[in-house]
């Protein structure tokens, strides 16, 4: 069977912000109902430049998508012409196992990423909540202002970034899609004083956002770091929020900003309030009074990069797009 190329360029023509969010729901939610396999993801630390990571699952019961995204995490690339996360999403066919895709997978995850917290920030956040911050200025910054437009009446957009002509830059590109002015602020705090909604997405590892900053009924969309070690939101506001997470499970293993409160003694194993998938499924309650800050921490899952793989060749071969090559797979080595 032939594979599917797919470059970055058929992955944004192929995958509407809007379309994702609702895929994603779909993929969360089967999670949550046991309707798919996922390992805990390996990451190798590269030292002096990032990590490598490989993210296996499988899709549906009976299975109807695996697949992995295998990745580099590379933050010095950020300003250059390279994404600071590069790699690939294979995607097999679960009938005879063949490889039907190989997509790139730095859009893949710029787009998912911020379609689950525009899932999170659909299912958590007032539904009046207009004035949006955003924390980074990088590709998950970009991504996330399409998300947030996508669910909520955007009516002001602060951002903060520490080097302000990246600020400047992505606030120039937000200008362009915004029915509102964007303004760059020179300190975080700034930005996140009077915010609804506020989205960290960037490469800190120590908090870049404080409790005293945070107004009574914001949501926050927590996304930045993901390992152990590494958080963006300081420990008393993680305490003062409702604390939702993509994976129970992995929030346990790999997120700085559940585990570093944890052992300070700030909270408790117990926390997490739930997964946004049981949130979604009505399994447990999101926002029960206007006042109470949510917190979404986003991992990011291999589901959904499975779960997009499969859409995406579906799309593709249904309207010709991709190159297709053939790899082979023949008992007989034959091509
Ligand atoms: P980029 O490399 O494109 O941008 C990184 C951003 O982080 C820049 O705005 C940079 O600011 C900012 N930054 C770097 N160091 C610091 C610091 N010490 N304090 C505050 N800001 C800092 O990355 P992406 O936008 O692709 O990703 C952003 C973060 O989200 C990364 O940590 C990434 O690993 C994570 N991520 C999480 C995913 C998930 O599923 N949860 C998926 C994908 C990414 P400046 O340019 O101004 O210096």
């Amino acid at each position: 069977m032939p594979t599917r190329l797919l470059d970055g360029a058929a992955v944004d023509a192929l995958l509407p912000m809007a379309r994702c969010i609702d895929l994603m729901e779909h993929t969360l939610t089967s999670l949550c109902r046991g309707e798919a396999v996922q390992p805990l993801r390996t990451i190798l630390r590269v030292p002096g430049k990032g990590a490598f990571g490989v993210m296996p699952a499988l899709v549906g019961t009976p299975a109807t998508a695996i697949g992995v995204k295998v990745l580099t995490v590379f933050p010095g690339n950020h300003g250059t012409d390279l994404d600071s996360h590069q790699g690939v999403i294979l995607a097999f066919e679960p009938e005879r196992g063949s490889l039907t895709g190989i997509i790139d997978a730095s859009r893949v995850t710029a787009i998912r990423t911020a379609a689950v917290s525009g899932l999170a920030t659909r299912l958590l956040a007032r539904e009046d909540a207009g004035d949006l911050c955003i924390l980074g200025s990088g590709v998950q910054a970009r991504s996330h202002l399409e998300a947030i437009l996508a669910v909520r009446s955007v009516r002001r957009v602060r951002l903060w970034s520490p080097t302000p002509a990246h600020a400047l830059a992505c606030a120039a590109w937000a200008e362009s899609r915004c029915p509102c002015p964007v303004e760059v602020c020179s300190e975080p705090e700034t930005a996140v004083r009077g915010a609804d909604i506020i989205c960290t997405v960037t490469a800190a590892h120590e908090p870049v956002l404080r409790e005293e900053w945070v107004d009574p009924g914001a949501h926050i969309n927590a996304v930045g770091a993901s390992l152990p070690d590494s958080r963006e939101l300081s420990s008393t506001l993680v305490a003062r929020g409702r604390l939702f997470v993509d994976r129970v499970e992995s929030a346990r293993q790999e997120a700085g900003d559940f585990l570093i409160p944890l052992a300070e003694g700030v909270i408790a194993e117990d926390h997490i309030v739930g997964e946004i998938g049981a949130v979604a499924l009505g399994q447990i309650p999101g926002r029960r009074v206007a006042e109470e800050i949510t917190i979404f921490k986003s991992l990011g899952l291999a589901v959904e990069d499975v779960a997009v793989g499969e859409y995406l060749v579906r799309e593709a071969e249904r309207l010709g797009l991709g190159t297709l090559v053939d790899l082979g797979g023949r008992r007989d080595g034959s091509s």
